[in-house]
């Protein structure tokens, strides 16, 4: 149908072009390409990982919807598993558990996989954001950009670039205001790094793996664990999220059920000890040669893992331009985000970068301790604040690292922001999960983006460093 529209609006506007040259040129033009005075930058909105659906054979009678995956998809899979969990109960035989694993998941999502290169497989499709046509701009009516996730981060940010561009000629501005959500933090720092800051009034990085994610290096390098503490208190922790009382209530009960009874407990033993019958075959045969091969994945790993995980999971001659890609991003970009964020913020460009912390982290990993939003690690979401281990503090008597004449300490003694990046610049929400909004969260960021001047977490009593998020009554409350 939305085809169908666009070419019958391809023809209208071609016919007017035909038929009335004259009157095109001497229609007075409208107020936003001679410069518009409302005094508010447009926003542009770089979305989060999914923001693009991915189709294989798109546009043809064996199209197919491969990311995010749909309900009949996931069922599908769970009802060939259910057969091999009950097979391999009885028979122990690991390998054919994997075999209809690596089947199923395959069948699914195995189109998404990218070639050596990190290319795009020819009847892949990513339905990526189109360049915006209408001018009108304001606080609350920002400019969507999605983009396929798996390429490579500085290949969308040539498409950001014109995308950038494109706004700021419909609207009549010479500059925009970024917000970034998630993944879209990546391709905005590779934005910065291609194209500077000179388009950018002002920045706001909401839970953005800027240095990466432990989980994805993790991953990447077998690191993985899975406790049992851990599992239960990241399901407990996404039930309001089902915004549904009666729901969250079962569940959370169901959880503590199992929990106290020792099911839980049980299944964890059994998961734990699957995974390395497993992991090997699982990893070859399913996870190397899928996310191994995408670029957008390899922008979550973190430095501390990075070569690792490329000497397991890529060959460094069939890779090779893989390889130089991944280098690029990581090296040029992640591994210079202080550079390029401090350059911005020298050159006047308002910059709010937010990460949450308190959260249990996804709990699959050695590293489930690391305190989070529940995906992003806070110390990488604040681009490198020093934070205590999930339920710990940093410890009596702690003094914050750096000196640079302010208070940088949590009052809760959890995190010391005086080794950020920017610690003038980096807010911090205790509880909220990743990328998980409300009102006050969006007044918060009303106030950081129609205000004038460099706003810093000295600025506004109401904004402090430190919040609490409190999303039953859609505010951020100061932590004292
Ligand atoms: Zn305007």
């Amino acid at each position: 149908m939305k085809r169908f529209i666009s070419v019958l609006l391809s023809a209208a506007i071609l016919f007017c072009c035909l038929v009335m040259p004259a009157a095109a040129e001497e229609a007075p033009k409208a107020v936003c390409s001679e410069g518009c005075d409302c005094g508010f930058s447009p926003v542009v909105y770089v979305a989060a990982l999914g923001s693009a659906s991915i189709y294989s054979n798109y546009g043809t009678d064996s199209e197919k919807l491969l990311f995010r995956p749909g309900n009949d998809a996931l069922l599908k899979v769970i009802k060939e598993m259910l057969p091999a969990v009950l097979r391999l109960i009885f028979t122990k035989n690991y390998d054919a558990f994997g075999d209809s694993l690596i089947s199923s998941v395959s069948d699914m999502l195995g189109d998404m996989a990218m070639d050596d290169n990190g290319d795009s497989m020819p009847h892949v499709t990513a339905k990526e954001s189109e360049l915006p046509t209408d001018g009108s701009h304001g606080i609350d009516r920002d400019y969507y950009f999605g983009y396929d996730f798996r390429v490579d981060p500085l290949v969308t940010a040539d498409k950001l670039n014109a995308f950038i561009e494109r706004v700021k000629e419909i609207t009549g501005h010479d500059k925009v205001n970024i917000k970034a959500s998630s993944m879209g933090g990546v391709m905005v720092m590779a934005y910065l790094k291609e194209y500077g800051h000179e388009n950018v009034d002002s920045l706001i990085f909401q839970c953005c793996p800027i240095l990466g994610t432990q989980v994805a290096g993790e991953l990447l390098t077998k690191k993985l664990y899975i406790d049992k503490d851990a599992v239960v208190r990241y399901a407990a922790q996404a039930l309001p999220e089902l915004k549904n009382g009666f729901a969250e209530k079962s569940l959370s009960l169901l959880l503590r059920v199992l929990d106290k009874t020792g099911v839980m407990g049980r299944l964890v033993n059994f998961a734990n000890k699957l995974v390395p019958k497993l992991a090997d075959k699982i990893y070859d045969e399913l996870l190397f040669p899928m996310l191994g091969r995408m670029p957008g994945i390899w922008s979550f790993v973190t430095d501390d893992c990075y070569e690792l995980s490329k000497a397991a999971a890529l060959d460094p001659v069939k890779n090779a331009r893989l390889i130089e890609r991944l280098d690029n991003y990581h090296y040029g970009v992640q591994g210079r985000a202080n550079e390029i964020l401090a350059c911005a913020k020298a050159d006047g460009v308002r910059i709010m970068i937010l990460a949450s912390y308190n959260m249990q982290r996804t709990p699959l990993v050695e590293s489930y301790k690391n305190s989070s939003d529940a995906t992003v690690d806070t110390k990488y979401a604040s681009v490198g604040a020093n934070v205590a281990l999930l339920g710990e503090t940093l410890g009596d008597g702690y003094v914050q690292k750096v000196d640079n004449g302010h208070n940088h300490l949590s009052a809760d003694n959890i995190i010391d922001a005086s080794t950020c990046a920017l610690p003038e610049n980096t807010w911090f929400i205790k509880n909220m999960l990743h990328c998980v909004t409300h009102g006050g969260t969006k007044d918060f960021y009303r106030w950081f983006l129609s205000g004038d001047g460099d706003f810093t977490v000295f600025t506004n009593a109401k904004y402090p460093q430190f919040m609490l998020d409190d999303p039953k009554n859609a505010r951020l409350k100061p932590i004292e």
